[in-house]
C-alpha cells in the first residue's frame, strides 16, 4: 500500500513513528494509501530544517524570490488537472470543483508574485531638523500552517505563498485524511527552485500539533478547521508565546427577502448548500424566508434538489460527490433522521441514496428540512454535510435577529432587489464576510477572507493585507547622521552636547 510521508529539508521522509492513518477513496469505501503519523523527533526535524533554511531563505532578494514564484504559478496553471485528480480521489469532491479550488488557491500565489510591491515601507524625510523616520515589515521566522481536509489544496496555499514570499520558512501539517495534495503542491514548489528546508510538511494528528504549537522555534501558527479545534490552537499558541490565527466552523444564512428573484435564489441555495455536499465553511447551511416567500421557495428548492445528479467525482455527470468518511456520512444522516423528531418538515430526504456501482462509497442524498425551530440539533449544529434548513421569518427585523443570535459570523448572504434593505444588512449583519445575491462570498485573493464570534480566533483575517500583516512584523528606525552639515561649511556638526531631556521634534 502506498504510504504518504513527510517532506523535510527538500525531500521525502518516513519519519519514526510507527503510526499511520487510513487514506480513504470515498467514492468506493475503500483504503487505497495509508499517511505516515509524525512523532515529536519528525516535528522537531522539519523546524530544525525550517530554522536553517530562514538564515538564508529571509535574505534572498525580493526579485529571487519574485521569481521562484512565478515560476511555481506556471506549474501549478500546467497541472490543475493532476491537483483536481488527487484532490478528488481522496476528498470526493467533483473534478470541476476541484479545479475551482485549485484556481482559488492559485489566487494567494499570484498575489505573492507582488510581494515586492506589498513590502514597500513607508519613509518620512525631516521630521526634526537632519531627522528621516522609516517603517519597515520583516519575516518572522518559522511559521507553521494546520489546515482541514475541505479544501487540501486551497487552505495550505491561503498561507504558504505569502508566508514565504514575506521571507519566512514554513511547515505545514495538512489533514491526515486527504494528504497526496499538499505533498504535491509542495514538490511542485521545490521543482520550481524553492530552496530546500523553506516548506516542509509533517503529515498526522494531535502529536504533531501539540508539538507545533510546544515547539520554541515556531513563532506563528496559522489554523483552519472546526470550532472546538480552533479554540484549542488559539488558546495552546498564546500560551507559548506564538502569534495566531485560527479559522474555525460555520453556519452561514441566506436572507431571502419577498422582493428577490425566487427562482435565481433557488438555484444559488442549491449551488450554495450542495456543492461539494456541503463540507464546505461557506457553504449556506440555513435559508432564511421572509414573509410569504417560504413555500414558493420551498417548492423551487425541493424541485431542484431532486434532480441533482450524485456519484463518484470523477464522473463527469456528477453534480456531488460523496462525504469525507463513512463515519461522516452516518453522522450528516442522523440530523435529517433527528431533525422531524425535533419539530423539523422533512421536505427531501436523502439519507437512504446508495449509488449505484459505489455501494461502499460514503455517499448520501441532498436533505431539505423545512419550518426548523431553531431548538433543533439541525439548526444549532454545523452538520458539514447535505442539509439545507429553512427557518422562516415573518419580517426582516425577525430575520437579521436570527442571524446576528448565531454564535458564528463566518459568511452570510441576502437576496434582493431592494438597494437600501441590502446596504442595511452589510451594516447590521454580523459576519466577517457578506454577499449581496451572492451565496458564497468568499473574497478574492487580494481581500481577506475571516469570520466573527466563533469563526475566527485571532485578529487577523488570513491571505490580502491582513496575511502579509500577520507573516511580518513592523520595525521603525529614526536616523540622523551627524555629519558636518554641508550646509554649515562643513565645520560645525548638525547636533550634539549633553542633553537628558525626552526626545522631542522642534
Ligand atoms: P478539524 O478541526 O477536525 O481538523 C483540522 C486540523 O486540525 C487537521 O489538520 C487535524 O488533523 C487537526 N486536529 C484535529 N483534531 C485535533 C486535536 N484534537 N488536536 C490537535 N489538532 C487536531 O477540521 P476538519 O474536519 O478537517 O475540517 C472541517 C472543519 O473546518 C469545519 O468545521 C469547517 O467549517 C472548518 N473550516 C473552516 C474554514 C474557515 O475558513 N473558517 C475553512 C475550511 C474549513
Amino acid at each position: 500500500m502506498k504510504t504518504i510521508t513527510h517532506w523535510i529539508g527538500g525531500k521525502p521522509v518516513e519519519g519514526t513513528s510507527d503510526r499511520y492513518g487510513p487514506v480513504y477513496n470515498p467514492a468506493t469505501g475503500e483504503q487505497e494509501k495509508q499517511v505516515a503519523f509524525a512523532s515529536v523527533e519528525d516535528v522537531d526535524a522539519a523546524v530544525a530544517a525550517a530554522s536553517q533554511a530562514y538564515e538564508s531563505w529571509s535574505q534572498v532578494s525580493l526579485a529571487k524570490r519574485t521569481g521562484i514564484l512565478f515560476k511555481y504559478r506556471e506549474l501549478l496553471d500546467a497541472r490543475r488537472d493532476e491537483i483536481a485528480e488527487l484532490i478528488t480521489a481522496e476528498h470526493g469532491k467533483v473534478h470541476s470543483d476541484a479545479l475551482g479550488e485549485v484556481a482559488r488557491g492559485m489566487e494567494i500565489v499570484e498575489l505573492a508574485c507582488g510581494i515586492a510591491e506589498k513590502l514597500k515601507g513607508e519613509l518620512s524625510t525631516q521630521v526634526s531638523g537632519g531627522v528621516d523616520v522609516s517603517s519597515i515589515r520583516q519575516p518572522l521566522g518559522v511559521v507553521a500552517g494546520i489546515t482541514p481536509f475541505n479544501f487540501p489544496a486551497m487552505v495550505p496555499m491561503w498561507m504558504f505563498p505569502l508566508a514565504i514570499a514575506c521571507g519566512n520558512t514554513f511547515v505545514l501539517k495538512p489533514s491526515e485524511k486527504d494528504p497526496s495534495t499538499s505533498f504535491r503542491l509542495v514538490e511542485l514548489a521545490s521543482e520550481a527552485g524553492l530552496p530546500d528546508g523553506v516548506l516542509n510538511i509533517v503529515q498526522g494528528d494531535k502529536v504533531a500539533v501539540d508539538r507545533i504549537l510546544e515547539h520554541p522555534d515556531v513563532v506563528a501558527v496559522s489554523f483552519v478547521g472546526s470550532t472546538p479545534i480552533a479554540r484549542y490552537i488559539q488558546a495552546r499558541a498564546i500560551e507559548h508565546g506564538k502569534r495566531v490565527q485560527a479559522l474555525g466552523g460555520a453556519k452561514n444564512h441566506m436572507l431571502v427577502l419577498p422582493d428577490a428573484d425566487l427562482d435565481y435564489a433557488a438555484d444559488q441555495a442549491i449551488n450554495a448548500a450542495y456543492g461539494s455536499a456541503g463540507e464546505r465553511c461557506m457553504a449556506v447551511s440555513v435559508v432564511v424566508a421572509v414573509g410569504d416567500t417560504g413555500d414558493a421557495l420551498v417548492g423551487k428548492i425541493a424541485e431542484r434538489a431532486k434532480n441533482l445528479v450524485i456519484g463518484p467525482g470523477n464522473d463527469p455527470a456528477s453534480e456531488m460527490g460523496p462525504l469525507i468518511t463513512g463515519e461522516h456520512r452516518d453522522k450528516v444522516a442522523s440530523y435529517v433522521t433527528g431533525a422531524a423528531a425535533q419539530g423539523a418538515e422533512v421536505v427531501v430526504d436523502g439519507t437512504g441514496l446508495t449509488v449505484e456501482g459505489h455501494e461502499n462509497g460514503f455517499f448520501v442524498g441532498v436533505s431539505l428540512l423545512d419550518k426548523v425551530p431553531v431548538t433543533a440539533d439541525a439548526y444549532k449544529d454545523e452538520i458539514f454535510g447535505p442539509v439545507l434548513c429553512v427557518v422562516r421569518a415573518e419580517t426582516y427585523d425577525e430575520a437579521i435577529k436570527l442571524i446576528n443570535s448565531s454564535r458564528w459570523g463566518n459568511g452570510t448572504a441576502i437576496f434582493t432587489r431592494d438597494g437600501g434593505a441590502a446596504r442595511r444588512f452589510q451594516l447590521e449583519v454580523q459576519a466577517g464576510m457578506v454577499g449581496v445575491n451572492v451565496p458564497i462570498p468568499v473574497p478574492v485573493g487580494y481581500h481577506s477572507f475571516g469570520g466573527w464570534k466563533e469563526s475566527l480566533f485571532g485578529d487577523h483575517h488570513i491571505y490580502g493585507n491582513d496575511g502579509i500583516h500577520f507573516y511580518t512584523r513592523g520595525k521603525v528606525v529614526t536616523t540622523r547622521w551627524p555629519d558636518p552639515s554641508p550646509t554649515s561649511g562643513g565645520e560645525t556638526p548638525t547636533e550634539g552636547g549633553i542633553n537628558l531631556g525626552f526626545p522631542s521634534h522642534n
